[in-house]
C-alpha cells in the first residue's frame, strides 16, 4: 500500500523515528570545524583572565579626568608603563597615570583608560588630558566574555571557524563530537554507465552517485559508493544488504516509482518498516523511506534534479538527526518576476535565481522541463507553492530558501 505524506509530515516522521548514533569521538580543535558537538560546552575559566584596556592610552582614575577640556587639560603624573604580555603589578595613585597598550593589563587602582589621541606628553613626566573619561571606559573586565559555568555552546551545534576561536580562547583543545554517519549510495538503472565511460545510444552517465556523495559530505557525513546496480530485484537486494551491514543510512536512487521494474519500494519493505512511499510534492513525488535495523533507507527519484532536491530536504534532516542535530534553512523574501502556475494538488517547488533591484531581492523563476539538470546550477534557491494554491502571480512576495549563503555573481 502506498503511504503518501505531505513534506511536513515526512520531515516530522524522520525526526521522530531517527535516534542519534550512540558513539561519539574525540577530535582536536584543528579537526573540529564542520563537526557536530556531542556535549554542551561550559566555560571553566574567565575570558579575559584579567582586566584589559581596549585602546592604546593611559590608565587612570576616572575622577582625575572630570571637568577637563582642551582649554584646561587635566595634568597627570606618568608613573609607569605596562608592557604587552606582562602583568601590571603596581597600584596607581591619585593624580597618576600609566601607559597601557591595546589589550594590556590594567593596573590596580585604575578604573578607566584615556585614549592616546586625547593625551599630550609634556615631556617632563606629565601628561595633559583633554577629554574626560567615565569609570569603566575603554576597559573589558575579567570574565566579561566568559566566566566559569557559563554555557558556551549547546550540543548539536555544527562547529564553524568562529566557534573554533571561542573554544581556543578557553583552552579547549580536544572535544567530543558526533561520529560522522556513513551513508551508502546505490544507483539503479539498466541505462546507467559510470561517469568515466562514454554512453552508447540509450545509455546515460550515472550522475546521482557522485552528486549524492558530494551532497552527504556537505551535510557532514561520510559517503560509501556501492556502484550501479541493474534493474533486477535480487541484485539490488544483495547490494542493499551489504550496504545496510556497513553503513548507518542507505540511499538508493532510481526505481522508486510503482512501475513493474521499480523494485526499490518492494525491497525496502521486505527489509524492515516502510515509513512512507511517496511525498505530495513536485518534484520528488516518488520518494520512499523505510527503516531496517534502526537505519534509515531512502528510495530517491532517479531524476538527478529531483534526487538532489529531496535529498537536500529529507536526507539532510535524517543525517542531522543521526548526528543529534536539527537545523532550519535560511529564507529571504523576494519579489517574483514572472507568474508561476500550479494545480496538481501537491506542494510545488520551483528554483529561482535572485538579483537585487531597487533595494529589494527579485526572484526569477527557472523554467525547466522535468529531467533536465542544467536548472540545478542556475538556481540560487527555491520557493514553494502550497498544494491548495493555483500558482503565484508576478509581483507577489515569496519566501526563498537559499541553497547557499553565498550569492554567485
Ligand atoms: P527512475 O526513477 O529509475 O524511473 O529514473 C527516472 C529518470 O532518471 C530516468 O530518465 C533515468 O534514466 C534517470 N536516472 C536514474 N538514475 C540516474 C542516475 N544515477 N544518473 C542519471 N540519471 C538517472
Ligand atoms: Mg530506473
Amino acid at each position: 500500500m502506498l503511504t503518501v505524506l505531505t513534506p511536513h509530515e515526512a520531515l516530522s516522521l524522520i525526526k521522530e523515528k531517527i535516534a542519534p548514533l550512540p558513539r561519539m569521538e574525540e577530535v582536536s580543535l584543528g579537526h573540529a570545524s564542520g563537526r557536530v558537538l556531542g556535549k554542551d560546552i561550559k566555560a571553566t575559566e574567565y575570558v579575559p583572565g584579567f582586566d584589559r584596556s581596549t585602546v592604546d592610552g593611559y590608565a587612570l582614575k576616572a575622577s582625575d579626568s572630570f571637568g577637563c577640556s582642551e582649554a584646561i587639560p587635566a595634568l597627570l603624573m606618568k608613573t609607569a608603563a605596562v608592557a604587552m604580555g606582562e602583568s601590571a603589578d603596581f597600584t596607581l595613585s591619585e593624580g597618576c597615570c600609566a601607559y597601557v597598550p591595546t589589550g594590556g593589563a590594567l593596573p590596580k587602582g585604575a578604573d578607566a583608560v584615556a585614549m592616546i589621541e586625547y593625551c599630550e606628553d609634556f615631556g617632563c613626566g606629565e601628561i595633559g588630558l583633554s577629554k574626560a573619561v567615565a569609570p569603566g571606559e575603554n576597559i573589558i573586565f575579567k570574565g566579561d566574555d566568559v566566566y566559569p559555568g557559563k554555557l558556551i555552546m549547546k550540543k548539536g551545534r555544527r562547529l564553524q571557524s568562529r566557534d573554533i576561536g571561542s573554544l581556543a580562547a578557553m583552552g579547549v583543545v580536544a572535544l567530543n563530537v558526533a561520529r560522522r554517519p556513513i551513508v551508502g549510495i546505490i544507483s539503479t538503472g539498466d541505462e546507467l554507465v559510470a561517469p568515466t565511460e562514454v554512453p552508447k545510444d540509450g545509455q546515460v552517465r550515472d550522475i546521482n552517485s557522485p552528486m549524492l556523495e558530494a551532497l552527504v559530505q556537505e551535510f557532514g557525513a561520510e559517503s560509501r559508493l556501492y556502484g550501479i546496480v541493474r534493474d533486477e530485484e535480487a541484485l539490488l537486494a544483495e547490494v542493499l544488504d551489504k550496504a545496510l551491514a556497513e553503513c548507518d543510512c542507505v540511499l538508493i536512487s532510481g526505481g522508486s516509482s510503482v512501475g513493474t521494474k521499480d523494485a526499490t519500494g518492494r525491497i525496502i519493505e521486505s527489509r524492515g518498516e516502510m515509513l512512507f512511499h511517496g511525498i505530495a510534492m513536485k518534484p520528488g513525488k516518488p520518494t520512499i523511506m523505510g527503516m531496517a535495523k534502526g537505519k534509515p533507507i531512502f528510495g530517491l527519484p532517479g531524476h538527478p534534479g529531483a534526487a538532489w532536491f529531496v535529498s537536500r530536504i529529507f536526507v539532510r534532516c535524517a543525517i542531522e538527526k543521526l548526528m543529534g542535530r536539527e537545523s532550519a534553512p535560511i529564507t529571504l523574501p523576494a519579489i517574483l518576476t514572472e507568474s508561476v502556475s500550479a494545480n496538481h494538488g501537491r506542494a510545488q517547488y520551483g528554483g529561482v535565481s535572485l538579483f537585487m533591484k531597487d533595494g529589494a531581492w527579485q526572484a526569477s523563476p527557472i523554467r525547466s522541463k522535468s529531467g533536465l539538470i542544467s536548472s540545478l546550477c542556475a538556481a540560487d534557491g527555491f520557493f514553494c507553492i502550497p498544494r491548495d494554491k493555483e500558482g503565484c502571480a508576478a509581483g507577489e512576495t515569496v519566501e526563498v530558501t537559499l541553497y547557499s549563503t553565498y550569492q554567485e555573481i
